[in-house]
């Protein structure tokens, strides 16, 4: 009885992870385009039509950009918050609202709690997806983070967390003062330090898997998330850490029972995921 978790691609071109579990298969996110996700999903032996259904943190593209086309292509059901879904003009019929802290049932091992963070602009939540009592969070675009979102997180056996830029990298480097205060801001991205430093209040000894998402391109470096991350965690985290990349997916997770060694099973590398939006 396990649940697998798979980033099909994670950064500023779209984002979109794979979770599955016996009974139930739902994608987080849908930022890519119809043919994007197509190609993604066959290197998993999948098709659209396998989706369940999709739920949709906020309306930015690179989250929602995709959703209604699953929906006007493979019907797939679309769950989101009221904002969101009107600023993506989802199709009513096929679109469910949920509010904060709603918790929404999958088929009959699923279940998957919204929990809202600030990110500017938009209505975002991350998700805490539980399966056979074990739990796995999604958690990206946000400035800062809530005692809420601590409390809903703390303990999760996996976390995939952004870690979206370093901190000397965008104040040194070429954006506009009015950009860099806004990835900044509170209602921006978190830096490598800051998702440090929230990995360290919410990792305990049942955390065994992490991935760090999101990453800038101009702005961070896998190297230095990886290494900023783990000093502030190596006192509570002994498990395995790897980056999701714009190009995936890459790799899988497992949380339950049986899990493979090191709970993770590399993907086979085929063609090549690169520009096809
Ligand atoms: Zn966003
Ligand atoms: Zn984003």
């Amino acid at each position: 009885m396990t649940m697998t978790i798979t980033h099909l691609g994670t950064g500023s071109r779209g984002n979109s992870t794979l979770l599955e579990t016996p009974k139930a298969r739902v994608l987080i996110d849908q930022g890519f385009s119809g043919a994007q996700l197509q190609k993604r999903l066959a290197r998993l032996n999948l098709t659209p039509e396998d989706i369940d259904c999709v739920f949709i943190s906020h309306h930015h593209g690179d989250h929602g950009g995709g959703a209604r086309v699953m929906q006007t292509r493979w019907n797939t059901p679309v769950l989101a918050n009221e904002r969101t879904a009107l600023e993506l003009d989802l199709l009513p019929p096929l679109t469910t609202h949920f509010a904060a802290l709603d918790l929404i049932r999958v088929g009959d091992d699923l279940s998957v709690l919204p929990v809202p963070v600030p990110h500017a602009g938009s209505d975002n939540v991350a998700f805490v997806a539980s399966h056979n009592g074990e739990r796995a969070a999604i958690i990206t675009d946000l400035g800062s983070w809530t005692d809420e979102l601590v409390t809903h997180v703390r303990g999760c056996e996996h976390i995939s967390i952004e870690a979206n830029y370093d901190e000397k990298k965008l104040l040194g480097g070429p954006y506009p003062y009015s950009l860099k205060d806004r990835i900044s801001g509170r209602g921006g991205h978190l830096s490598n330090d800051q998702t440090g430093q929230f990995l360290a209040e919410v990792c305990t000894d049942a955390t065994r898997t992490i991935v760090l998402t999101h990453l800038s391109q101009k702005n961070n470096r896998p190297h230095l998330a990886e290494s900023t991350v783990l000093y502030h965690i190596a006192d509570v985290f002994t498990g395995d850490m790897k980056i999701s990349e714009q190009d995936g997916p890459d790799f899988s997770h497992y949380i339950g029972q049986p899990t493979p060694p090191e709970n993770e099973k590399p993907l086979p590398k085929s063609a090549s995921l690169h520009d096809l939006r």
